[in-house]
This record gives structure tokens, C-alpha cells and sequence, in this order.
């Protein structure tokens, strides 16, 4: 099972950590991505989560990480800074299906990592109105975390291939396994929903019993088509 290490000793390690693992430098988006999963590998082997499904202990027992719920806000997540508390704060919907509350909370974990990070490079081909790079590294790196390729493959391999079946296994949505799969290469692409549901947003007055200060709050726009 998950064996959560002493928090104590990590509350400047685990973000320091897969901070570093960085470059100080504006990064390509293939490179943003092949470095999310890097990040994911390396918190998952500093939590010492070995199994499936994967536990989001490893991120709600950090040191210096406060989850709260809100129902009344218009995406699924937002990343704050909590400067009177010192700490950083991931407000997930209340009432959204357990999959999706687990997906998003590594997603904003992401953004907390990269927080005061240079960013993405997105040649203007590739660019996107409605998605972000920033948005795209941060599904990655939460399917990364709660699909790890070696996991995903051994059970894949071992016989496990219907989606519902390994959705269930790996706690996630369908849709996020589908899309998992097709980035491993085992199924086919997956076209992105083109209407997709709000992952992080501004949510106006969310952080009215906040106390926000430096560094600014995380207000990343819209996330598609992956772990609802
Ligand atoms: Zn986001």
C-alpha cells in the first residue's frame, strides 16, 4: 500500500524537488510534457506510492498544501496562495464525482509546481485559444501521477484492457483512461471534446476568506477533455 513518508522533513523537498527538475528557461511543449511525467515518476518515488490506486495522500499530506471544498464556483479547481497561513490551498468543487476531484487536484499541484517558472513555448501552429499549454502539462502530469506508464502498461499487458475496467482499477473518469491509453500508444487518439468542461478557472470571490499575497494566485483559464 502507500507508505507516506515523514512529512516533516518534505515540507520544502518534495516541491524543491520537482521544482528543480526544471530547467530555469522558457520550455518547448514536448519538452514541458516529457518533464511532467519526470515530475510525476519522481513524486510518486519521494511518497513512496508503489500501488494502484494511486493515493492523493501523497500531495493532501504535504506540509505547506490545504485542500478546501466550495460549491459555488464555476470550474472544478483553483490554486491559491494563502500568505496569512503560509501555505498554498487547492479548492476543489464540492459535489463533482471523486475521479474528477482526484484529477484535478494533481492538476492544480502542477500549476503550484510551476508556479514562477519562465513557461511554454508554443510554436503559433500549434497554438490554442481554448487551451492553454500550461492547461495540457498539467493533465499530463496528473494522468502521469494517477496513471503511471509502468503501472498502466503492466496491467494493460497482464490482460486488463477494457476502459471500464482499468478506469476503475486506477480511480479515474473512462474518458481519462481512454485518453491515458491513447497517449501510451495502446489505443487510438482521442479527439478532444470541443466544448470541454471548466477544470480551473477565476472563480469570483473564492478566495474572499484568503488573505492572497505573493506569489499571486494561480488563475489558470480552462483544461479539456480529460479526467471528468
Ligand atoms: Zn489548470
Amino acid at each position: 500500500m502507500h507508505d507516506i513518508t515523514n512529512p516533516t522533513t518534505e515540507r520544502t523537498s518534495v516541491l524543491a524537488n520537482l521544482r528543480a527538475l526544471l530547467p530555469n528557461r522558457r520550455l518547448r511543449l514536448h519538452e514541458a510534457l516529457r518533464l511532467a511525467e519526470l515530475q510525476a515518476n519522481r513524486l510518486l518515488t519521494l511518497r513512496g506510492s508503489l500501488d494502484i490506486p494511486v493515493s492523493t495522500e501523497i500531495v493532501t499530506n504535504l506540509p505547506g498544501i490545504g485542500i478546501d471544498y466550495e460549491l459555488d464556483m464555476p470550474a472544478s479547481g483553483c490554486s491559491d496562495w494563502d500568505s496569512r497561513h503560509r501555505q498554498w490551498v487547492i479548492t476543489l468543487r464540492a459535489g463533482e464525482p471523486d475521479t474528477r476531484h482526484r484529477f484535478t487536484l494533481l492538476h492544480e499541484y502542477k500549476h503550484i509546481i510551476d508556479h514562477g517558472h519562465a513557461g511554454i513555448t508554443v510554436a503559433p501552429s500549434r497554438a490554442s485559444i481554448n487551451r492553454p499549454a500550461a492547461e495540457t502539462v498539467a493533465d499530463y502530469f496528473a494522468a502521469s501521477v494517477l496513471m503511471p506508464k509502468r503501472l498502466i502498461k503492466a496491467a494493460y499487458f497482464g490482460g486488463t484492457q477494457t476502459i471500464e475496467t482499468l478506469a476503475d482499477l486506477f480511480e479515474v473518469s473512462q474518458a481519462a483512461m481512454h485518453v491515458r491509453l491513447a497517449q501510451l500508444g495502446l489505443t487510438r487518439s482521442v479527439d478532444v471534446d470541443p466544448l470541454p468542461a471548466l477544470r480551473c478557472q477565476p472563480p469570483s470571490g473564492i478566495a474572499r476568506h484568503r488573505h492572497l499575497g505573493t506569489p499571486a494566485s494561480i488563475r489558470s483559464p480552462l483544461s479539456a477533455g480529460f479526467g471528468r
